[in-house]
């Protein structure tokens, strides 16, 4: 058995018919062993099936065999140019067939014979424009043909030809990898008929239930790999059984000024489970925009307090560490806890002093930007570390994180709703808990579309909202990979409004540039409403909180992405006023318009964000450059994201069990996954 695999990761040279030369061309296309060529899937089939004529829609892609009725006829334009025409007995139909530029077809064509053609029905003429023609019936054809996508010197016809050869030098070879229980219980088809079903269907139905079968082969692998990294992570570092004071954390919750909604509640309980287990945690809590991430927050560190440990928040910028820090003051300071804000701005002296308590224990939560993760900052007893925001943290951040301290719980907030298909992916390694409930009484943002020539309807209704005493902010147009330009915008805008309001109103200025201590006033100057108006780019988005702000207008809304469209509409409705959002746009294609309308008719970040998925495609979801989706090759993580969750969670069983790690008829899992490099990650630890 070994040896036979060993035959499939032979180099393609090892296929009569496949030289030096070829082996090079298809490793261009990463295609070196066997087993990548068998595995080089199509993207597509071409269909040369017989179709009945009468079951055809019009322009549809047809293949038809017939008999040449009469001569054909053939007509010249210019040089060049011809028009080839034959009359075909298709069963009782008499059709067309048209051949632009093929004029040596001519004399191929003898009346009575059969001929098979492919091409485009048009009903109403009765006719096909055909791409192809074959002489005599269609039988003995190949009738399903698989497109691949190829490179340089290999063609498709040549790639269809080297995978056949490899299949009858090699196919014995070819043996299954999926435990008999798993083929059972989906009903997959072993691997061989797969992998000939894939290359050599007959039909749809035979790709489709090939199809299936690799795609969960591929996800399993996937989630194996993400499950045992999740289970060596938990193992491997010895987490903190934090014995909280259930009575003191019951006694908190009841004193809050809110009932807790029942998502909270239930995270709640996720999140302590965690705190008392003796494993690390590893915890993604995701949450609207308004959802009640912080409460949660304080009750995590709060429990973590009972049980005689320090806690950090993590946020991303100094505004908002600033924001929390208040917050959380008022949550947990009338329980005893002290909490102090670490900021590149605390500095010297005090900065001394800060860190001087929290090595002696005397400051039992600490909140910062991610300065908190530098060395100079040693806690006495640090259990649990909380970032707020974390799609701006990247990988490495959370891995620096992680390794802070004595191994302390971690909970990542998240308040970009990232699809649970994305989520179960990108965050394979992590648990996620997800708080789907708003707090009752809150208020929808009415959000309108509106095209750009609108733009003085909206800036007077802006003007109305001003006038009851209300602020507004205004995004810039987002260019894209363009800080610069992105400023450059928000100037002129400001300029143009600050024009507009005259002196009835001041607009306030928020950009990139700014330095951090430019940036403080500007936001302070909003929040105290000494401007009604601000300004911003982006750098606005992040949980700046000015309840009396109810109007946003976002310029050039098309070219934001949704998920952060309804992030940036978050800055609005925090108070108890109804709050507008007006997405100044004029998208150029019906996605586009479709993204505008989605916004118009849903507050929740979920659905925003599920749709966003499926219009742009995971690839875009998270920009390029960060976006660490894995790739797969048969798979669509939202098509079959079904099969995805599935794999999940056999992965999440299996690697728990004991058969998997003995079992024989786990082996080829097992060296898939020690081929991923997991295993030996764990090794080294
Ligand atoms: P997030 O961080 O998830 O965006 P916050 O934690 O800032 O949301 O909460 C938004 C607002 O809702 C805060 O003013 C908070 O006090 C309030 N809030 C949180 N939970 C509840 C609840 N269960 N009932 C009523 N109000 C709540
Ligand atoms: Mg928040």
């Amino acid at each position: 058995m070994e040896n036979n695999n060993s035959n499939l990761k032979q180099s393609v040279t090892a296929v009569k018919g496949i030289g030096a030369e070829t082996a090079q061309s298809l490793a261009e296309m990463r295609i070196v062993t066997i087993e990548d060529l068998l595995e080089y899937f199509p993207y597509r089939y071409e269909d040369y099936r017989l179709r009945d004529l009468t079951e055809v829609k019009h322009d549809e892609r047809i293949t038809v065999e017939g008999k040449v009725h009469s001569e054909p006829s053939l007509m010249y334009y210019g040089k060049k140019r011809s028009r080839l025409t034959i009359r075909l007995l298709v069963e009782r139909y008499l059709i067309q067939v048209v051949f632009f530029n093929q004029a040596y077809l001519k004399n191929k064509f003898q009346v009575n014979e059969m001929v098979t053609v492919t091409g485009k029905w048009d009903q109403h003429r009765q006719m096909i424009t055909a791409s192809q023609a074959k002489m005599g019936s269609n039988e003995s054809e190949k009738k399903f043909v698989p497109v691949y996508s190829v490179k340089g010197d290999v063609t498709v016809k040549g790639l269809r030809r080297f995978i056949n050869l490899a299949f009858s030098q090699y196919g014995k070879d070819i043996t299954e990898t999926l435990p008999e229980k798993m083929i059972s219980k989906y009903k997959l088809g072993n691997r061989k008929e797969s992998l000939l079903s894939m290359h050599n269907p007959l039909n749809e139905e035979d790709v489709k239930k090939a199809r299936r079968r690799f795609v969960y082969e591929e996800f399993l692998h996937f989630q194996l790999k993400m499950q045992a990294l999740r289970k060596f992570e938990r193992e491997n570092s010895k987490g903190l059984s934090q014995n909280y004071d259930l009575v003191k954390v019951k006694e908190f919750i009841d004193h809050l000024p809110f009932p807790l909604t029942n998502a909270q509640k239930r995270v709640v309980n996720e999140v302590l489970k965690d705190l008392k287990s003796p494993y690390r945690m590893n915890r993604l809590l995701q949450g609207d925009v308004g959802s009640g991430k912080t409460v949660v927050a304080a009750i995590a560190l709060f429990s973590s307090y009972t049980a005689g440990y320090q806690g950090a928040l993590m946020v991303p910028t100094e505004i908002l560490a600033e924001q929390h820090a208040e917050s959380l003051k008022g949550l947990l300071e009338p329980v005893g806890l002290s909490v102090e804000l670490l900021t590149s701005s605390v500095k010297g002296k005090r900065r001394r002093e800060v860190l001087e308590r929290l090595k002696n224990d005397e400051i039992h939560i600490l909140i910062g930007t991610h300065a908190l993760i530098q060395d100079e900052v040693v806690f006495s007893k640090l259990g649990l570390v909380i970032t707020d925001e974390q799609h701006r943290f990247g990988v490495e951040q959370r891995r620096v994180l992680r390794e802070k301290g004595e191994n302390p719980d971690v909970l990542f907030m998240t308040a970009t709703p990232i699809p649970r298909t994305l989520a179960i992916t990108v965050f394979g390694e992590m648990d996620v808990s997800i708080i789907d409930e708003m707090p009752a009484g809150r208020k929808t943002i009415e959000t309108y579309w509106a095209k750009a020539d609108m733009l003085d309807r909206v800036l007077s209704f802006m003007e109305k909202e001003l006038a009851k005493g209300r602020q507004a902010y205004v995004i810039c147009p987002l260019i894209e990979e363009s800080d610069k330009l992105d400023v450059q915008n928000a100037i002129d805008v400001h300029v143009a409004l600050q024009t507009y309001f005259h002196n009835r109103y001041q607009v306030g200025l928020m950009h990139g540039r700014l330095s951090s201590d430019e940036k403080d006033e500007v936001m302070k100057a909003f929040s105290s409403n000494q401007n009604q108006v601000l300004v911003s780019t982006t750098v606005v988005e992040v949980g700046v909180n000015v309840p009396n702000a109810t109007m946003m207008v976002i310029y050039d809304a098309e070219r934001f992405g949704l998920a952060q469209l309804h992030q940036l509409r978050g800055r609005v409705g925090r108070g108890s006023e109804q709050s507008y959002c007006v997405l100044l746009a004029d998208p150029k294609t019906e996605v586009g318009k479709e993204r505008m309308k989605i916004m118009t008719e849903t507050n929740d970040g979920f659905v925003v964000s599920e749709k966003d998925l499926e219009l742009r495609g995971p690839g875009d979801f998270f920009g390029r450059k960060q976006s660490g989706l894995p790739e797969f090759k048969v798979a669509d993580m939202v098509h079959d994201y079904r099969a995805l969750e599935t794999a999940r969670n056999d992965a999440m069983v299996l690697i728990e069990s004991e058969e998997f790690w003995n079992g024989d008829e786990y082996a080829k899992l097992r060296s898939k996954l020690a081929d991923s490099g997991v295993l030996e990650n764990e090794k080294l630890d």
